[in-house]
């Protein structure tokens, strides 16, 4: 059945070509792009520039969506071809929408509509592209708006939860903090993990509130904790930012205000930043950091090792501590990375920056990351992130002695694996010099 069509065409990476040598190489580029798009259709079919990089082809009549494709392939292919310009060859590659529509069923709005979120994924897949458009996208499409709008909610309906993760002192077996790591409880969705609703947050801005949350509440909490053990070990609270929190130019503010509000020791703040965030900040972002940690809050590395890995960097950033990825701590069995997490510790203490590992979850890596000198471990081996109340049984009552990592996790009935591993556990070997620096800083 004969039909109508429309392809809705963006260039990729325009922008740079924009940005690098200017407007008019760009506009004669785009001039280009025209002439050959309008070189590959047929007698019926329109093509209009859209504004931007952005191109729209009505294909009338169009048999079936294999003609469709056809015509896409042919477009890729003619873009494909170099253009010369201003002395220099050009190389473009276009991602493509498609979207089919009876006459007198879908309005050319629609179809444009349709076209546009099928060209978006087609970018996102990997430029060049051409994807048609099925309505299973548009109720993806759907179900993103309705999350966006229940998250900017779930703040002001209390629905969004701290778990707390114990970190370890690999020597002596004891708690020396938590990680605050954040929930949704979604009232159909259920507990939403972090990784469902951070990159959401982080895009629409949202993670700006969400991140004031996180960090008042762990602050409270810590504050709690330590009070109740006026004469134990400080113990830390590690909240983590994403790029856009970081980039917030009143964070400092923030966090002073915030520490004198809830009282807590600056000291026992950890604020975790990952290895890229670290990274792409400008000379203001790292001196940021220079302020937090005069402030007496600690700087931590998170995931390193999945960033750019410069080791380089390391001596150049105000940090306080390194967190080496999971996937180095699972690869611990191999050679490679048990020298990549060996050298990475070595080089950490010679410039006087504090290890910690993350994602232990066995006996075994245990073991070598304590051998290895490694200060502190976090993983499902001592406990899963958990609500605040649970986290508290954690917490013995503060002995002089140094707590056993039985100890440590005893009083935790309804955590049957934990309480298993933790019954496996020898007692914690002696100390060294080293090994203490952690807990000595705090
Ligand atoms: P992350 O900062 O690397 O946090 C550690 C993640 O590893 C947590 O996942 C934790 O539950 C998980 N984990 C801990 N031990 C083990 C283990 O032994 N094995 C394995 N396989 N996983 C382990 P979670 O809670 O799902 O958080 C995921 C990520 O979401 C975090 O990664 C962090 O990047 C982000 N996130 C969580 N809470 C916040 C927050 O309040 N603000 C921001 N900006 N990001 C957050
Ligand atoms: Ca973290
Ligand atoms: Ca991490």
């Amino acid at each position: 059945m004969a039909s109508v069509g429309v392809i809705l065409l963006g260039l990729d990476r325009f922008k740079v070509i924009n940005e690098s040598v200017g407007h008019a190489v760009g506009d004669r580029l785009l001039n280009a792009v025209g002439v050959r798009l309008a070189n590959c259709l047929r007698p019926g079919d329109t093509v209009a520039r859209f504004g931007g990089d952005e191109f729209g082809i009505i294909l009338d009549p169009i048999a079936d969506a294999d003609e469709a494709r056809r015509i896409a392939e042919r477009i890729g292919s003619e873009l494909r071809t170099p253009f010369p310009m201003s002395g220099r060859e050009w190389f473009i590659s276009a991602s493509m929408g498609i979207a089919l529509g009876q006459p007198g069923r879908a309005t050319p709005d629609e179809m444009l509509r349709e076209a546009e979120i099928a060209m978006v994924r087609a970018k996102a897949e990997s430029s060049g592209r051409h994807i048609l458009f099925e309505p299973s996208m548009s109720d993806h499409k759907i179900e993103r708006i309705d999350l966006e709008n229940d998250l900017r909610r779930a703040i002001g309906r209390d629905q969004l939860r701290l778990h707390y993760q114990p970190l370890v002192d690999l020597a002596t077996d004891r708690i020396v903090g938590f990680e605050a790591l954040v929930r949704w409880q979604h009232p159909t969705r259920g507990l939403v993990p972090p990784i469902d609703f951070i990159p959401l947050a982080e895009e629409t801005g949202i993670i700006v509130p969400l991140g004031r949350w996180v960090l008042e509440t762990a602050c409270r909490q810590a504050v709690v904790w330590n009070d109740l053990r006026p004469d134990g070990p400080r113990l830390s609270m590690s909240v983590n930012l994403s790029a856009r929190e970081f980039g917030q130019p009143d964070l400092i503010d923030q966090v002073d205000r915030l520490l004198i509000e809830t009282g807590m020791d600056p000291t026992t703040l950890e604020l975790e930043i990952t290895e890229s965030v670290m990274m792409d900040q400008s000379e203001v972002g790292v001196r940021a950091l220079s302020r937090l940690r005069d402030m007496g809050v600690r700087v931590v590395l998170d995931d390193f090792g999945t960033g750019y890995s410069s080791l380089a960097y390391l001596k150049h950033l105000p940090l306080d501590t390194i967190k080496i990825d999971r996937s180095f701590v699972a690869g611990l069995d191999g050679d490679a990375d048990r020298s990549i997490v060996g050298a990475v510790i070595a080089l950490a203490h010679g410039l006087r920056i504090d290890v910690v590992a993350e994602g232990i979850e066995t006996e075994a890596q245990f073991h070598l990351l304590r051998e290895m000198g490694c200060d502190v471990g976090q993983g499902y081996l001592f406990a899963r992130p958990l609500p605040a109340a649970e986290a508290s049984r954690l917490l013995a009552p503060s002995r002089s002695s140094g707590a056993t990592r039985a100890h440590v996790l005893a009083p935790a009935p309804g955590h049957p694996r934990e309480r298993a591993l933790a019954d496996q556990l020898r007692p914690p070997s002696s100390r060294s010099m080293n090994r203490n620096r952690l807990m000595k800083s705090r």
